[in-house]
């Protein structure tokens, strides 16, 4: 099984690139992508620095080279909603992903990085309304394909990161995604990312770091995957090379449930694109 979601030391990962590619080799995975965290200037804890990208593409191209009969190996970027595009096409592939709901606030920082951080931006910007925020969450999802022209959708719907934890602790989900907005902003999500030619990941990141009980996205958006046959990708968004491929045996039983056109590389849907054109 490949992964294409790989996050190095270049940002917040644990392990350095050549770790990876070892422990790829080391399992026989075919094609390893690597997806540093675009730049963004108001997040240099977990985004690339400026000069950390022309390091992170250097080194990844050295290892493609020294690797090749070994492994494939894809220079790739997960680019932020609120990343400049500038450059971007320099990369072999894109994940798309929205982390939080304004450029510039570094206390409100991602919606997934502590509940006590997401509380705030949901006061300080919603009026404590969490659903509404669920609702620009998902605005700003339906148009990462447009600004990013990404070949993935990274993490479809992060916003649910604390809902299982929370369910099992209180009994009620942290952000509610029964209510009828966010329902409603999600659905408009999905068909507006459905005209586009973008596969949607089914990531095992908040699993793996157990902040999460289910990959992402929810039971109620795989089946709308498996109706439009929207194909779907693995990725661990791997942290440190032991989750390389962790939760994807899970990850498998939801593809077999809800019968995911699953593929294993996004080249299978650029190639289609260019067939039907
Ligand atoms: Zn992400
Ligand atoms: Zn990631």
């Amino acid at each position: 099984m490949n992964n294409f979601h790989t996050h190095t030391v270049f940002c917040d990962g644990k392990n350095t690139p050549e770790e990876y590619v070892l422990a790829a080799i080391d399992i026989g995975m075919p094609i390893l992508g690597f997806s540093a965290h675009s730049h963004l200037p108001t997040e240099p804890e977990w985004s690339l620095s400026v000069e950390g990208e022309e390091e992170y593409r250097k080194t990844i191209l050295e290892l493609r080279e020294k690797y090749k009969n070994q492994i494939d190996i894809r220079l790739g970027i997960e680019q932020d909603f609120w990343s400049s595009t500038e450059g971007l096409s320099d990369y072999d592939f894109v994940i798309g992903s929205v982390h939080s709901l304004n450029g510039d606030d570094t206390t409100w920082s991602s919606v997934d990085y502590k509940k006590e951080n997401f509380l705030y931006g949901v006061e300080h910007y919603f009026g404590g309304d969490r659903e509404a925020a669920a609702v620009r969450y998902f605005e700003l999802v339906s148009q990462v394909y447009d600004k990013t022209k990404c070949d993935i959708i990274g993490h479809f719907d992060l916003i649910t990161i604390f809902n299982d934890m929370t369910l099992e602790e209180t009994g009620e989900m942290f952000v509610n995604t029964d209510d009828p907005r966010v329902v409603e902003a999600e659905r408009k999500a999905l068909e507006k990312l459905a005209a586009a030619p973008v596969i949607f990941e089914i990531n095992t990141g908040g699993v793996n770091r157990g902040r999460m009980k289910h990959p992402y996205p929810s039971d109620r958006v795989m089946a709308f995957l498996s109706e439009h046959k929207i194909p779907v990708i693995l990725s661990s968004d791997a942290h440190e090379t032991r989750h390389l491929t962790a939760g994807f045996d899970e990850a498998m039983k939801l593809v077999e449930k809800f019968d995911l056109n699953l593929v294993y590389d996004y080249k299978t849907v650029e190639n289609r694109q260019e067939v039907s054109e």
